[in-house]
């Protein structure tokens, strides 16, 4: 037995074999061939091998996640299909006699290197399919395994370095019973992704990747950050009772669903969800969510190899506000880079990519995509309560110009006889602590704040939120945020407008007092967050909370915050 501890990032126990998700080793010698029509026959077969192995991936994905995600592989069949490039391939093993393995590569690194060269960003995103597609060429060739996160189909808990939002997405709950990770913080996406899916995952263990095995039994607490490696029996009994314990106090959440969410001093506050695709509003409702208060729509643009479509678009933003009904959407508009990356948008890489090229300032600068965006959400505006917020926003100018966008966007559907409603809230995040500071200059035009207090501590504490080494400075009970916090709501509230919080601070146990006492409206967060959260707020009295306020922003650290919202609520 071996323990290793890390972030707990998504609540629940996992028991379960391990199942390496680790790129292998591709490496391979130049070999002079005597038998041509032998090396030929390899090559076919390993093409072979791997067309039906993304056949059944393909199925898989459609199966289980939908179409959306199934398209990336119909793109990588149709280059294992493709003469033009499996001809050079074989009339090099030919007149040269080279090995399949020194064929595939010269080959594909050719075509790569053109397509990557194109003007055009279609013949571009070609590219990234045959770098993929040769790997797995490849490995079949070396007889090494090549890992398919949608392929798994029996109860395993997914060990790797990191995963890619992309291959999250292609995680089946069915079978992937958790997961544990080297890197990442609480707020990393994988993280997020894994609230959402309701999975039990621990991150940033920074080892876990060498210490297992493949098949290894492996137990993780995604709610104390423990991993435990090969674990005896007296650990799998006591683990599996944890685990029931868990389900039980499920049942007993489970019980408030339908309940509005009350202080016990009769002050209602919203609980909404945070959404990544339409396909989560099922778990948002049976968690009892009263709205959603974050769609991030960078899901519509990953995993796959293009932009995606105004009526692609149009479709999700229309199925979430058909499902919720009345009940309000904040719908985020675009926020990629960071952690979150578009191979296909083929951007150069950067020193700082969370202080880059991303979100609204992208946005801005690249407005065909943004246009494209705001048309889909104005066109879906007529079927439910749709709210919009912009990311990252740092100036006032930032937001006057997105919105202006906005509304030319809108005036054009109306022009063509487009119905667009015309109640559109339209907010920031306040994630930046320049906004924070000033929010009662946005306070005047926006309708609504939601702080994203993921990347306002980031930027508040200096320390990367991907970064376990300093994941130590995520202090959300710092009160430097507080004071921030507290900023943007007495700003809201001083302009009549409401304030919200879309962070994961949202729904932690000992923010959620404090959020309380200082009028956050709205608390935003994973929908399995939601019931805990009304079990507690039911039990707290916003009086009296609100009576700490002037004592809690003045405190010196976040221990010392922690310490006074502990002994006055019973933690
Ligand atoms: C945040 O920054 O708090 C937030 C909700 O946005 P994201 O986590 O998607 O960056
Ligand atoms: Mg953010």
């Amino acid at each position: 037995m071996k323990q290793l501890s890390g972030i707990a990032a998504s609540n629940g126990i996992a028991i379960a074999k391990a199942f390496k998700l680790a790129v292998p080793d591709l490496s391979f010698e130049q070999r002079k061939i005597e038998n041509p029509s032998d090396e030929i026959s390899r090559l076919h077969d390993a093409i072979n091998t791997s067309k039906t192995e993304l056949e059944k991936i393909k199925e898989h994905a459609r199966k289980t996640l939908g179409d959306e995600h199934a398209e990336i592989f119909s793109a990588h069949l149709l280059v294992l299909s493709d003469p033009e490039l499996i001809n050079p391939m074989t009339d090099k093993i030919e007149s040269e006699k080279v090995n399949a393995e020194v064929a595939l590569d010269a080959v594909a690194q050719t075509f790569i290197q053109m397509f990557e060269s194109m003007d055009n960003e279609y013949m571009r995103e070609r590219a990234a399919d045959i770098k993929d597609v040769t790997k797995r060429i490849m490995a079949h060739l070396l007889n090494v395994t090549f890992p398919n996160p949608a392929l798994i189909d029996e109860e395993v808990i997914v060990i790797a370095d990191d995963l890619t939002p992309s291959d999250t997405a292609q995680l089946n709950k069915q079978f992937v019973k958790g997961f544990t990770t080297n890197i990442g913080g609480r707020t990393s996406h994988s993280a997020i992704m894994a609230r959402s899916l309701e999975i039990p995952a621990v991150v940033g263990t920074k080892t876990i990747t060498a210490e297992v095995n493949e098949g290894d039994m492996i137990i993780v607490d995604g709610m104390d950050g423990t991993v435990i490696i090969n674990p005896t029996s007296d650990e799998i009994s006591q683990y599996t009772s944890k685990q029931e314990q868990f389900e039980q106090q499920k049942q007993e959440w489970a019980k408030l669903k339908d309940e509005p969410t009350v202080s016990s001093d009769g002050v209602h506050v919203e609980l909404a969800a945070n959404i990544g695709t339409p396909d989560d509003i099922e778990g948002v409702i049976n968690n009892g969510g009263e709205g959603v208060g974050l769609y991030r729509t960078e899901f519509l643009y990953m995993g796959k190899n293009e932009l995606p479509t105004e009526d692609e678009q149009y479709e999700s933003y229309k199925s979430v506000l058909e499902q919720m009904g009345d009940k309000p959407v904040v719908v985020r508009t675009l926020d990629i880079g960071g952690d979150k990356e578009l191979p296909y948008l083929d951007l150069p890489e950067e020193m700082n990519p969370f202080l880059g090229y991303r979100a609204i300032r992208l946005c801005l600068d690249r407005d065909d995509i943004f246009r494209t965006q705001l048309r889909a959400l104005l066109r879906a505006s007529v079927y439910g309560n749709l709210k919009i917020m912009f990311p990252m926003i740092a100036t006032l100018d930032e937001f006057r110009q997105a919105k202006a966008l906005l509304l030319e966007e809108k005036d054009k559907l109306v022009q063509e006889g487009t119905k667009v409603n015309d109640d559109i809230e339209i907010g920031i995040m306040v994630e930046i602590p320049s906004t924070a500071v000033i929010a009662r200059q946005f306070a005047k035009e926006v309708d609504f704040f939601s702080i994203g207090t993921n990347d306002l501590i980031q930027y508040t504490m200096a320390a990367d939120r991907m970064n376990e080494q300093v994941s130590y400075l995520y202090q959300p009970y710092h009160p430097a945020i507080l004071n921030l916090v507290n900023n943007v709501i007495e700003a809201a509230h001083a302009e009549g407008k409401w304030a919200g919080m879309c962070g994961e601070m949202a729904g932690d146990s000992i923010a959620i007092p404090i959020l309380l006492g200082l009028g956050l409206d709205e608390f935003s967060m994973s929908a399995t967050s939601i019931l805990p959260a009304r079990t507690q707020i039911k039990q707290l009295s916003k009086e009296e909370l609100a009576s700490y306020k002037d004592q809690l922003l003045s405190m010196s650290t976040a221990d010392e915050v922690e310490a006074f919202i502990r002994e006055k609520t019973n933690q």
